[in-house]
């Protein structure tokens, strides 16, 4: 079967950019090949009544489908250059913002509408953040929360779904480079397009490496970001909250010098599992509607670790330290602030007896024995920092759920329109190693459509 173009995957990235071509050339054939299932049929399992914890589905419906890894989450498109990717490297900071733009204005006129755009621009608590050794980052942030997210992502299926061939489960096994185009290959067929777009995100990093291999693209991986989930009372980061929505608040730490911090930060939410190629990390969002908020905020702190020669597997290494919180704790581990520094492991009782319900049903214990002790000293640090600009922070019953890594896939060698050695073939998105966030991974989309079409 001959496309025009195929996309494989369909989160943000390959959205996007089948919007882009369906909206500047109608007439293109174009295909998106997805391993997850169509939207509707979305669902974990965990109910937290009779699936308690992650059973490690086939296709993992929070990661995988259409709408990608951004489908359940909070939906917090962040319009900026300072972090969610490195977008702006290839195109000029100017364009990436652009691109950002025109992303929330779809966000927008597909259900969006309404939805508050927060900014850091003028706000007192740089000030304040600067005078504890803090550094808040600029951004705007279109926090659309997990349920308009839904329905914009509903609402451009529906949009799309007669303009473009969807294959919902239908993992694409390899892509061969042919002498004018690409041959993807599923289980039961292949198909033929002039172009390719790969947007396989988080979920296909592993699947990713071996595409590069196959066709010989030049990849580097040194980054990885580990940490641990804090959550307390909505109340202790509400003045934050409120005005800011997100904070990205930078911290040195004194002892070692590197970098820790916030990180997907969730007011009124939920801790949720995320489960990468089998391992349980932790994560989180929240709701819009006042009915599914709760009474907690959560936010991850992370360490960024980087390595230099000649180790090269950074995601490997998060995952060994990832592995060993499910292989102790079976899944998630959850710790009170006061028992981490206290040297001793919480338990079930001291969980209960503390001032505050955790969201996530994890298994209570000691982070100390996960993580290294260079990233626990800098998030203890770090907790300490904040507890000067939201006292609080650093109470006893703080929970900390571990352990939190943030991926980084490797970067792909492309040039600036995001086209690998080979003519007319793409990687866009989490999957290019490029972008990190749900507004950069929908630009490049975008930037390749546009590509494409004005050639
Ligand atoms: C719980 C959670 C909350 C988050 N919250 C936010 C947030 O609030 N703000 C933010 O900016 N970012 C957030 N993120 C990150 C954000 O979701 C990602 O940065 C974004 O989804 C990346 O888009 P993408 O299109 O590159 O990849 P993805 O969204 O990962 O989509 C890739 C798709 O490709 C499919 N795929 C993989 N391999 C194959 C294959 N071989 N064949 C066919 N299909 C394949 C996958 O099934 C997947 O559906 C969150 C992530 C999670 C997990």
């Amino acid at each position: 079967m001959k496309y025009d173009v195929i996309i494989v995957g369909a989160g943000p990235g390959g959205i996007f950019a089948a919007y882009e071509l369906v909206q500047r050339k109608p007439d293109l054939k174009v295909a998106v090949f997805e391993a997850g299932h169509a939207l509707h049929k979305r669902k974990c399992p965990i109910d937290g009544d009779k699936v308690k914890s992650c059973i490690s589905c086939q296709s993992c419906s929070i990661m995988s489908g259409f709408g990608g890894a951004g489908a359940f989450s909070d939906g917090k498109y962040n319009i900026t250059n300072d972090f969610g990717g490195t977008l702006y490297e290839y195109l000029g900071k100017k364009q990436a913002l652009d691109l950002m733009r025109y992303v929330d204005e779809i966000n927008l006129k597909y259900g969006g509408e309404g939805t508050k755009l927060y900014s850091t621009a003028g706000s007192r608590f740089k000030t304040i953040c600067i005078q504890n050794d803090l550094h808040l980052l600029d951004a705007s942030v279109r926090h659309l929360g997990t349920d308009i997210n839904y329905v914009v992502l509903e609402n451009l299926y529906a949009y799309l779904k007669d303009k473009v061939e969807f294959f919902f489960d239908t993992p694409v096994a390899s892509v061969k480079a042919l002498e004018d185009g690409y041959e993807v290959v599923c289980k039961d067929a292949t198909y033929q397009s002039k172009d390719c777009i790969i947007s396989v995100g988080r979920s296909g990093s592993k699947w990713m490496e071996e595409v590069c291999k196959d066709l010989d693209i030049p990849t580097e991986s040194s980054r990885v970001d580990i940490g641990v989930r804090v959550e307390l009372p909505a109340a202790v980061f509400a003045h934050l909250t409120d005005e800011l929505y997100e904070s990205k608040i930078v911290y040195r730490t004194k002892k070692y010098g590197d970098k820790v911090r916030t990180f997907c930060m969730n007011p009124k939410g939920a801790v949720v599992n995320e489960n990468t190629n089998g391992i349980i990390t932790v994560n989180g969002h929240s709701y819009e509607d006042p009915a599914k908020q709760t009474d907690n905020t959560n936010f991850a702190l992370l360490v960024a670790k980087h390595f230099s020669e000649p180790f090269k597997d950074s995601n490997g290494y998060g995952e060994s330290i990832a592995r060993l919180s499910n292989m102790l704790g079976g899944g998630v581990i959850v710790q009170r602030f006061g028992d981490l520094v206290n040297g001793q492991r919480s338990t079930p009782s001291r969980i209960e007896e503390a001032f505050i319900t955790p969201t996530l049903n994890a298994t209570p214990g000691d982070l100390s024995l996960v993580l290294p002790k260079r990233i626990l000293d800098g998030i203890i640090e770090m907790i300490y920092a904040l507890d000067k600009v939201a006292p609080g922070t650093a109470n006893e019953d703080t929970l900390l759920y571990g352990v939190e890594v943030k991926f980084y896939n490797m970067e792909v060698e492309v040039d600036k329109n995001l086209e690998t050695k080979h003519k007319g073939l793409y990687i866009i998105g989490d999957g290019s190693g490029i972008t990190h966030s749900l507004s950069h991974a929908s630009a490049s989309g975008v930037h390749v459509a546009r590509n494409i079409t004005s050639r």
